[in-house]
């Protein structure tokens, strides 16, 4: 199993579990350098820097921010990032408070089509910090009450694009998001690209996009992936000069199918994005 795990979330965002748990958890799975990435926020950065200094593995700083490329909602890791740089702070602040306001919306939405007390159940999730919630929760809610059997169905019924409980968002833009990324020092990667339901000539198109305005990587090897479309990934980072990455997008119980350190090796001929980072001389 790889022991380079480099996208997870801890209850900061849409996790189950603590810093902590996430750090000890991935350690005991063998994992040795592990980012913390959750949702539009770096919180959860302090708390686990603790912990892998007390289980004594290394641990990179990192966020999953939401953003707008044309009209494509897309995920951008940021890793290696100093989370005190006032550019991203305030970046990913506003981001969070657009969080609150679309969960605010969503649960009407939800109430509106008779699913009480939707707010307050949502909120008891995110232990009442409403900068945290997102739709996973909303879908957890739903899953929790027996509206519907799985999270998946809760998107599809409820909260996906166009359905009835949908909220457009105004997430930054790929360049912006980029842009606070390298203020903070970090390195950008794409997340998820096979994830996006985008054509291969649109994939291209946003793949030459995002290395033209400085992105760095794009993760090629996830949680899940089917072989041919991690070799499809892997031959794209080739052509589009960008490193690539490779994590679980763990998300703790919430999501029981993905595991800490759980996905395939990356093919050869890519280059590891984690091998830029900077050694630690202790
Ligand atoms: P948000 O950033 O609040 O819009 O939520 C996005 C998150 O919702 C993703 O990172 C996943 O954790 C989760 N998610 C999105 N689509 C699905 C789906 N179809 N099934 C389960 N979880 C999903
Ligand atoms: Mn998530
Ligand atoms: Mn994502
Ligand atoms: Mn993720």
């Amino acid at each position: 199993m790889p022991s380079v795990d480099l996208h997870c979330h801890s209850l900061y965002s849409d996790g189950s579990q603590t810093p902590t748990q996430l750090v000890e958890q991935a350690a005991a799975a063998g994992v040795t350098m592990l980012a913390l990435t959750d949702h539009d926020s770096t919180h959860g950065l302090a708390e686990a820097r603790l912990a892998a200094e007390t289980v004594g593995i290394r641990l990179i700083n990192g966020v999953e921010i939401s953003a707008m490329w044309q009209k494509q909602l897309i995920h951008i890791i940021a890793l290696n990032i100093d989370p005190e740089t006032p550019l991203l702070k305030s970046g990913l602040q506003e981001q969070q408070l657009a969080r609150a306001k679309r969960g605010r919306m969503i649960a009407e939405k939800l109430e509106y089509l008779g699913i009480e007390h939707c707010w307050q159940g949502v909120l008891a999730l995110v232990d009442h910090d409403e900068n945290r919630v997102g739709r996973a929760h909303f879908a957890q809610y739903l899953v929790n009450i027996g509206k519907v059997k799985q999270l998946q169905q809760a998107f599809d019924k409820y909260l996906g694009n166009g359905k009835p409980a949908a909220v457009p968002m105004p997430w930054t833009d790929m360049t912006t998001a980029i842009s606070w990324i390298k203020a903070a020092g970090g390195v950008a990667v794409l997340a998820h690209p096979a994830r996006y339901g985008l054509s291969q000539t649109k994939l291209r198109l946003l793949l030459a996009d995002f290395q033209q305005v400085g992105g760095d990587a794009m993760e090629v090897s996830t949680a899940n992936e089917k072989p041919n479309i991690i070799l499809n990934l892997a031959a794209l980072a080739q052509r589009f000069g960008l490193y690539a990455s490779q994590g679980s997008d763990y998300h703790g119980i919430n999501m029981p199918w993905l595991k800490l350190g759980k996905f395939s090796e990356l093919p050869v001929g890519c280059k590891p994005i984690w091998e830029t980072f900077e050694e630690i001389i202790t």
